[in-house]
């Protein structure tokens, strides 16, 4: 009864958002007509801040070349030193990490929760150490982290929240935007980001002790604001620039639009699949606004009589745009972690006994129980009602196809 449809249950293309327009050519137009491109004090990075601060009313804030640069920036304004702990989600993008290591610090993996892929609370505290300095919040796919829990957790233990909003654009946590209850917010503007300019970044805090240099640890450490050059620590050139911020400035007007249809098209999708038993759907803590950069979940596979390979396949052929797994392995189990592989094969931290770690010996239980069975379901703002409902119909069918 239940054999593939002849015809796909998806019987359309993905839809697919113009993401650039009117107002993205209108900031170019007039970034054409300046003499400078330059970044500080340009007409386009002064309205990407503004845009920035009108979401996100953080009183410093750096514009950036990428999301891994903001990063890196939060840890150096830290001023992270060789040997201190951060602790991080091991289901991320590598720029979560590249930061720690390049400030000669470690990442230390922590499990997640299975529903949410977000840092488990009870197991970051579990790993906190006295060379902790930092706890670095995921919101993976655009769920909100568990931020109370972990800020009170950082209170406690007198560390710094670092939240990686790169994916999580317009997501809120109990109505307040992510970025703003954790020291430091950083994004993201690459090109797969829901609000994007090809490339770019924003390290954002309302702390008096950090926030003052962040120009300078983005900005090979020159002091813009007094106009002086006497750098007084080693900082990278993580500027943006002007055509950058004029893109940037323009899609954060987008951003409001872009995320409540985005949350509005994810909660559909969960409220279509609740009762398909071999689906465990994310959860959203209660008040929460996850803005879906993708939707994210699992396979109950001992409930299924194929493969997640084989059950994405059919998926893909009832035409969803489906994907069998988000990164292949966890963090940890990349090559470069394995083999501890960071400067010339060299890791000073460890060569010259600042901390034991060793990246083989790592295991988060979890989040290598999700990398095995979780599916990566194509979302984005074009989606109508309608096309999300022939999404969740062919996923229901093919559910129903393979379930023991
Ligand atoms: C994309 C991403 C980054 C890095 O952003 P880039 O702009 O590509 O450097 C960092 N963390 C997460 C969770 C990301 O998804």
């Amino acid at each position: 009864m239940n054999a593939p449809s002849l015809k796909p249950i998806v019987d359309e293309p993905v839809p697919q958002p113009g993401r650039w327009g009117a107002e993205e050519l209108a900031r170019l137009a007039a970034m054409v007509t300046q003499s400078s491109l330059f970044y500080w004090k340009g007409p386009q990075t002064t309205a990407l801040l503004e845009e920035f601060r009108r979401l996100y009313p953080l009183k410093y804030a750096f514009p950036c070349s990428s999301g891994t640069a903001s990063l890196h920036i939060a840890l150096a304004a830290l001023r992270l030193r060789p040997g201190d702990e951060v602790i991080v989600s091991p289901i991320t993008d590598m720029g979560s990490v590249i930061g720690i290591l390049y400030q000669q610090g470690v990442p230390v993996f922590a499990d997640l929760d299975p529903r949410t892929y977000n840092l488990d609370p009870a197991d970051v505290s579990r790993r906190i150490t006295a060379k902790t300095r930092a706890i670095m919040a995921v919101h993976l796919a655009g769920n909100p982290c568990d931020l109370a829990a972990l800020s009170a957790l950082a209170r406690r233990h007198k560390v710094a929240l670092i939240e990686d909003c790169a994916q999580a654009w317009g997501a809120k946590h109990r109505g307040t935007p992510v970025g703003l209850i954790g020291d430091f917010g950083c994004y993201s503007f690459n090109d797969f980001k829901h609000i994007a300019c090809g490339d770019g970044g924003i390290v954002a805090t309302n702390h008096e002790t950090y926030g003052p240099a962040l120009t300078k640890w983005g900005d090979k450490s020159y002091d813009r604001v007094a106009g002086t050059r006497a750098p007084e620590e080693l900082a990278p050139n993580y500027r943006i620039s002007e055509p950058q911020s004029a893109v940037a400035a323009a899609q954060l007007g987008k951003l409001k639009e872009i995320v409540s249809r985005r949350n509005h098209a994810g909660g559909l999708l969960t409220s279509l699949l609740a009762d398909v038993p071999a689906l465990l759907l994310p959860t959203v803590a209660d008040g929460d606004t996850h803005s879906y950069w993708f939707y994210l979940l699992r396979l109950d596979l001992p409930r299924l009589s194929v493969s997640r390979a084989d059950f994405v396949a059919a998926l893909n052929a009832e035409g969803v745009a489906a994907g069998a797994g988000y990164i292949p392995t966890t963090v940890y189990q990349y090559p470069v972690f394995r083999n501890h592989n960071f400067f010339g094969g060299a890791w000073p931290a460890r060569d010259h006994g600042l901390t034991t770690m060793d990246y083989r010996q790592v295991s988060c239980p979890v989040a290598e129980a999700i990398i095995e069975d979780c599916i990566v379901l194509r979302l984005n703002e074009a989606m109508s009602d309608d096309y999300i409902g022939k999404v969740a119909r062919a996923m229901r069918v093919v559910a129903q196809r393979f379930s023991k």
